[in-house]
């Protein structure tokens, strides 16, 4: 018999448990339970008004059940009587359908029937800005080219290595740090492992991420484009399928050593990729990252335009290695789950109608994109992501028309608090109509 939460509590010192859920929009919800009240809680879920969360819910519907899950468990690094659980939602007795990881639970559950596990890592590239988020927190990194600067790395050793040794106590196998290629900005790399295991992960890297910077006086931002002139936060995704220990989309005599089973996964991608840009790039300030202007680094580094190629960092789609393909859609705003949910969703989609996805690009897209007919662009904002999101009926199909429905709502309520916001630009241009 496996222990009980509160037994493992006793075990290892811890005396409190977040019990943790993202909501639509990826905010961390949680309650801050006893040990002594946890198996209780595994049993009946921790309760929460619904409504109150990004959850597309009303004041008047029932309570919220959050019920932990015992797998997930993390002991936090920095305050070890604490142990952070993920959650699955519950209301009424069942799951509730447009629940982040119980989407990308049901994702998962549609690729096992093929008899297919994804895998994937992460890079969550993020921001040390100072505590009112304005400006970033090192004057002294102001180089062009800042891209693995020794110097303002080191300058950075307490943090990023508190947040590292933190992952190699955890076992998530972390292998390299580096400043990225904008003033203040960082990356840290872990192993990838079983999409759902990452998602957590990716969740509590945030949290994890933002606390000890908090520790350090400093604030961590996953935002995509904190400062227009520099390149923003993408968070790309690197993904392969396996059957057992056996990489699927690995095939030595593939183009590039991608098997054909992986050229349908991309050709789904690739297909459905400005329908998932809603999950993938969510809030209005991700399209300030995509179809930017260059930065003062010179090159955005992230994609304006659906195309794929080798190992290349100018296309949407990389094939940095054999077995694997890196989507360098993403930023540092989606949901986890959502970012994880919807790839595969695009990907399972792909393998089901055996989908081409073309002759790859060779090209530096930055500076010949111009040329190449026929090029599908990325949305330009987040209306048209949010438009294209909710008319796709495989996305309807494979996520779920409920998720769909709720998630499309509550982003136009977002994109309408936008839109009622007066800003600096129209005073400038307008006011002399
Ligand atoms: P880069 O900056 O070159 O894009 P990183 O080293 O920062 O690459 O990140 C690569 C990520 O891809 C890591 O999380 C790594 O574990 C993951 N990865 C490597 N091989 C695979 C694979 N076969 N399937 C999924 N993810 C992979
Ligand atoms: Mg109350
Ligand atoms: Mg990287
Ligand atoms: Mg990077
Ligand atoms: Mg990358």
């Amino acid at each position: 018999m496996t222990a009980s939460l509160s037994e493992i509590a006793r075990e290892r010192g811890i005396k409190y448990f977040l019990i943790s859920y993202a909501d639509l929009f990826g905010a961390m919800r949680a309650k801050l339970v006893p040990a002594v009240a946890i198996d209780g809680m595994v049993k009946n879920g921790a309760g929460f008004a619904g409504f109150a969360t990004w959850l597309d819910m009303t004041p008047a519907d029932p309570d919220l059940f959050a019920i932990p899950d015992p797998a997930s468990l993390i002991q936090l690094p920095w305050k070890p009587e604490v142990g952070w659980l993920a959650a699955d939602l519950w209301m009424d007795g069942k799951p509730v359908e447009q629940a982040p990881r119980l989407v990308l639970k049901r994702q998962i559950a549609a690729a096992a029937e093929l008899g297919y596990v994804m895998k994937s890592g992460v890079e969550c590239e993020f921001f040390l800005v100072a505590p009112d988020g304005k400006a970033i927190a090192d004057g002294a990194d102001t180089q062009a080219k800042p891209c693995y600067d020794q110097q303002a790395l080191m300058r950075r050793y307490d943090v990023i290595t508190e947040i590292c040794d933190a992952m190699l106590a955890l076992g998530w196998q972390p292998y390299q740090n580096d400043h990225e290629d904008a003033n203040g900005q960082f990356e840290m790399n872990w192993e990838y492992d079983e999409a759902l295991l990452t998602a957590d992960r990716h969740m509590f890297f945030k949290y994890m991420v933002k606390s000890i910077a908090e520790k350090h006086g400093l604030r961590a931002t996953f935002m995509p484009k904190p400062f227009l002139e520099l390149t923003g936060s993408g968070c790309h995704s690197h993904v392969s399928l396996w059957q057992g220990d056996v990489n699927v989309f690995d095939d030595p005599d593939g183009e590039l050593g991608i098997s054909a089973l992986g050229y349908q996964f991309l050709g789904g991608l690739l297909a459905n990729s400005d329908a998932i840009c809603a999950l993938t790039n969510p809030t209005v300030n991700s399209y300030k990252r995509l179809n930017a202007p260059r930065t003062t680094s010179g090159a955005t580094w992230s994609p304006n335009s659906i195309t794929y190629t080798g190992n290349n960092r100018t296309h949407m789609v990389r094939i940095p290695d054999a077995g694997r393909f890196e989507v360098r859609l993403a930023d540092g705003a989606a949901n986890p789950y959502l970012l994880q949910a919807g790839i595969l969703a695009a990907g399972l989609e792909g393998i089901a109608t055996r989908a081409d996805p073309g002759a790859r690009l060779d090209i530096d897209m930055y500076a010949l994109g111009h040329t190449v007919a026929d090029v599908r662009k990325l949305p330009l904002n987040l209306l048209d992501a949010i438009r294209v999101f909710e008319a796709s009926d495989v996305l309807k199909q494979r996520l779920g028309a409920g998720f769909v429905g709720s998630y499309a709502k509550l982003k136009h309520q977002e994109w309408n608090s936008f839109c009622r916001f007066l800003t600096e630009w129209e005073r400038q241009n307008t006011l002399d109509c």
